[in-house]
Order: C-alpha cells, then structure tokens, then sequence
C-alpha cells in the first residue's frame, strides 16, 4: 500500500492533501500516515504470530510519544538504548517488564535505573559491563536476566557506518570471546544468562545475512545449553531495510518471518525482535519549501527550508531519499542539488537530482523521513526543530508542536 500518493496534481497523505498541513503549520514539517504504521506492526504481528515473539520497537528510529504510544497499544515492547528511552517509554505506559535494555555504554546509573524499575532483560555488550550488571544486582538485592549480545563477525551490504555485526565495530562480545565469560556466568548469584542477542547492522536488504546470524547464534546457544545454562531466548535485534529509492525492493516482512521462523521452529527459544526502521521509515516524509535557486557557474542550487540539522541521513550517511515537488509542476528540468541554510557543504537533502525546475515558495517532500529522521534532528546554527504531524484518513493533528527560539535557550545560564 502507498500512503503518500499522487491524485489531481498533488501528493497526498492519506487523504489529507500535503499543501494543506504546509499551510497550516509551516515548513519544515515532519508527517506521518497513522495507517502505513498500524500497517507495518501489524505485518509484523501476522507474520510472527504463530511463533512465540516479543517485538521490541527500537525507540531511537522514533521516539515521538503518540508514534511509541501507538506502537505499544498494538502489543509491542520496546527496545531502549539509553535511560532517557528508558524514562520516556515508562512514561507513555509500558511495561518495565517489556523493555529490552541495549546499548554498548550502559553508565552505572543507567543500570541501577533498568535494575530498580525492573526491566525485562539486559543486553550486556562487554565483559565490563557483566561485572557492573553484577555489582549494582548484588548491592540491592535483585536477580537480573541478560542477553549476551555477540558479535558474530558478519559482513552485510550496507552503508559501513550502519554495519554492526562485525569485529571492528564497537558492538558486542566478539564470539570467539564467549567462553571467557563462562566462570563469571557460572558463578554468579545475581546474574541469570537466558538468552543471546544479537543486531547485525541497519538498512539490510539481504535476508541471507539474517540467516547467517541466525545459524550463528543458535550454535552458541547450543554451546552454552550443553554448559548448564538456561537459555530461553535469542534477540536477532533489527535491521530489516526498506525502500528510499523509486524502484528499489526491500525484502517484504512476511519473508523475514519465514526465514526466522524457518531457523528458530524447533529450538524452543522464544524470539526476540528489535525493529525500528521497518516500522515508521516508509510511514513519514518531510516537507520542505524553496526558499531560493541559483546557479554557480554550471552547478544549479535549489536551497530549501530544511537542513541537516532537521534530517541528517544525507550527511551523516550520504544516504539518499527520494524526493519530488508536492504539487506536479510542467516545465524543463533541471538537474539540482537540494540543499539547506546551515552553513556547511554537507548541509544537503540530495545531490544531483532531476526535477522539474523548483521556484522559491515551491513545496516538496522527502520521502521515507519516519526513521531516524526527527529523532537524529538538533538545534545547531540555532534552527529550532520542526513541528510533527499525524495524519489518520481525512484527519491530522500535532503530535510535537514546533520549537520556538526560547526553548532553544532556556537552559542557558548567563
Ligand atoms: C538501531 C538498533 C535497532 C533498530 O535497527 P533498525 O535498522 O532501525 O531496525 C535494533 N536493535 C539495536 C540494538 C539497535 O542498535
């Protein structure tokens, strides 16, 4: 299904014409089709629900409180990577018992936090932090399950700054490494070792890398099952990829469910997922007016109203997003950088794109914005982040008013 569309000359969200929430509240705008969300949860559901699994939403793809609260009334968990996610994802009403604690530097004051509040599992990335874990249990008195997260050095096509799951990246124990842990493990009063876990990068469109995974944790886990523990469950964490180019295929939810399903039927573990991007990147777009052209020399210029500082994806990543004008427009084209008003050359939306000619007060939009979009936003050359919206049918509604210049300042002392 296609939630933002083309009818009688301009885009649509929905049924909401995109022109109409730019008129209402301003550029640049961050909007969500409510139905592409419940859409992807639900694929999710449907193709895991003949198999015991907890999907735990990675927070940090989007972390708006009426997208997490969505999300946890369709029966997801959450996955959190720090003790603000913690506090926010409490906040919003889940569970503690639903939440997956990950993340490579967990400080002694996030643990005692996860500890008290009683989340559901740890997933411990280092032998520092196992002997912290332990320390913090101990000290007040609680029995703590964790999740080894291994790193099972698999190469996957992606970006190498989004490839996690192999030995020079900081993630994870390196699975050669495991069986140091096993006399700390065994040993341990405070500590319970239930499950393995494991997330081996981001934007993956080949399922082959998910099976690799797979085959390479449930070794482990057999290794670790013969040694007397109990393990219960494996994490595959996220990292399903989707589509941000016009033609491009990513793997649809239900074959990653097969393929799961497929290597962990027989084994009796409980699966964990950790999904981010595949939830809400296809579910939202950012929109964006021209504020000005110009040519330099031979090199057109299209400078619009959104920078970096408002989805850093390009920059960060030169990643590319498909983008075009909302209204359909007749003319030549031209072939154009986008770009933003922060003051440097990575400030740019896209490179070298062929659109129809834009003029100052056109309006676009930059497609699959929902993931790692507004959550990577920030305040630098003092741009106040943009407003977000909610669209729902014929209806839409703020779920995160704009910032004006005085939030920016306001925990400045002079
Ligand atoms: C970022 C992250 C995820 C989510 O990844 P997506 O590619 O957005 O699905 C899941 N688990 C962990 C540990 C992560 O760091």
């Amino acid at each position: 299904m296609n939630y933002f569309y083309e009818k009688k000359g301009e885009v649509f969200c929905e049924s909401v014409a995109l022109s109409k929430l730019a008129s209402e509240f301003g550029t640049p705008l961050y909007v969500y089709s409510l139905a592409a969300l419940q859409d992807h949860c639900q694929q999710y559901k449907t193709s895991f629900d003949s198999f015991p699994t907890e999907i735990c939403y990675a927070v940090k793809a989007n972390d708006n409180a009426s997208i997490l609260k969505e999300i946890f009334s369709l029966g997801f968990g959450a996955d959190v990577v720090s003790q603000g996610e913690l506090e926010k994802v409490l906040k919003v009403g889940l569970r503690a018992t639903q939440v997956v604690y990950s993340g490579v530097g967990k400080s002694q004051r996030e643990i005692e936090r996860a500890v008290e509040v009683g989340v559901g599992v740890i997933n411990v990335e280092s032998v520092s932090e196992l002997k912290l874990i332990q320390k913090v249990a101990q000290s007040k008195g609680r029995i703590v399950s964790i999740n080894l997260r291994v790193n099972p050095n698999i190469d996957v096509k992606t970006n190498p700054y989004i490839a996690t799951g192999l030995y020079q990246t900081k993630f994870g124990i390196a699975d050669e490494a495991l069986d140091e842990l096993v006399p700390l493990l065994q040993n341990s009063s405070s500590v319970v070792l239930e499950g393995f876990a494991c997330h081996i990068g981001s934007q993956i469109l080949e399922l082959k890398s998910f099976e690799q995974a797979s085959l390479r944790i449930l070794e482990i886990v057999q290794s670790f099952k013969s040694k007397g523990f109990p393990i219960q469950r494996v994490d595959m964490g996220g990292g399903l990829g989707i589509a941000y180019r016009e033609g491009e295929v990513s793997p649809p939810i239900s074959e990653y469910g097969k393929v799961m399903r497929e290597h962990f039927k027989s084994t009796g573990l409980k699966l964990y997922l950790e999904p981010g991007r595949s939830i809400i990147g296809n579910a939202g777009v950012l929109l964006t007016e021209v504020i000005h052209t110009k040519v330099n020399r031979e090199k057109h210029f299209t400078i619009v109203d959104a920078a970096m500082n408002d989805l850093i994806r390009p920059s960060l990543y030169d990643a590319y997003h498909s983008m075009g004008h909302v209204r359909t427009k007749n003319g030549p084209d031209c072939i154009t950088d986008i770009v933003g008003p922060v003051c440097e050359t990575g400030d740019f939306l896209g490179l070298g794109r062929t659109m129809v000619e834009p003029i100052p007060g056109d309006l676009l939009f930059i497609r699959s914005a929902g993931a790692y979009g507004f959550s990577m936003a920030s305040n630098y050359n003092q741009r106040p982040r943009p407003a977000e919206v909610m669209v729902s049918d014929h209806k839409f509604w703020l779920i995160r008013k704009r910032e004006s210049f005085e939030t920016l300042w306001q925990q400045e002392t002079l």
